[in-house]
């Protein structure tokens, strides 16, 4: 079995009526072992939990049963529209870190600054201005990650995976006042060809060791379906939603 045949095979497991720790644990063995082959430990590994159109039931169920088994974990909300069952009295108790993972509208800035201590998608310059202008008004400072568009593909966002295109969001970020780049983050290719996967995830490893900033570290990238490459080509966040919640609906 090659390794995408073997993950189609968890992900039919995961359709098969198994419960959620079923499924996280079935997920953090493919973790844990794509890490070891990788020579990486698996705890650098953050499990970001892309909560779009589940409840906080279902978000308080998964990160309980992430953090019983030791793992460090966020949620990512794409849909600030979604933002209010964040709020859910049991959510906030666990004090879990709050991403914003999916293409932001400028309009929507000030509902990400509200949500997020973190945003992943920053894919354009006037996004970058419109997060600091939401930042200063709220007094506040927030960590962003660069999108790059490593698969080609039109229908992603994302800065052309250039080094020069990088270093220039790079640098407008670092122009702000209230805005740190910690890493960059990219949607892997949408094929089945496992090379192409792969290259897609290693170029957003390249970028970052060309860019040589040691304040840009992170990797955003690797999901259900390629998390197993992702952690292989070096991701430090993993960002999770069917594998662990069940097929989504909506
Ligand atoms: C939904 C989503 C994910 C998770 O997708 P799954 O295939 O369900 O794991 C990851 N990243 C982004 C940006 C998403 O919108």
């Amino acid at each position: 079995m090659d390794d995408r045949t073997a993950m189609r095979a968890h992900d039919g497991a995961g359709q098969g009526g198994q419960g959620l720790e079923g499924r996280i644990d079935a997920i953090l063995a493919r973790i844990d072992a794509a890490a070891e082959r990788a020579g990486r430990a698996p705890a650098d590994v953050t499990i970001l939990l892309a909560t779009k159109t589940r409840t906080a039931d279902e978000i308080l169920a998964a990160v309980t049963a992430l953090r019983e088994r030791g793992r460090r974990v966020a949620v990512g909300e794409n849909r600030m529209q979604e933002a209010a069952k964040h709020e859910d009295p049991r959510l906030l108790a666990l004090d879990i870190p709050r991403h914003v993972i999916g293409r932001l509208q400028t309009n929507k800035a000030k509902d990400a600054v509200a949500f997020a201590s973190v945003i992943h998608s920053v894919d354009r310059d006037d996004l970058i201005e419109a997060l600091e202008r939401r930042c200063a008004l709220a007094d506040v400072q927030r960590d962003v990650m660069v999108q790059v568009n490593t698969s080609g593909e039109e229908s992603k966002a994302g800065y052309a995976p250039d080094i020069e295109a990088v270093r220039g969001a790079l640098e407008r970020i670092r122009a702000t006042e209230r805005l740190r780049c910690i890493g960059l983050m990219t949607i892997g290719a949408n094929t089945a060809e496992e090379t192409a996967v792969r290259a897609s995830l290693s170029r957003l490893r390249e970028l970052r060791d060309e860019l040589g900033e040691v304040e840009v570290r992170e990797l955003s990238m690797g999901m259900s379906g390629d998390l197993e490459i992702a952690v292989e080509e070096g991701a430090t966040i993993v960002r999770l939603g069917s594998a662990v919640f069940g097929p989504r609906e909506a």
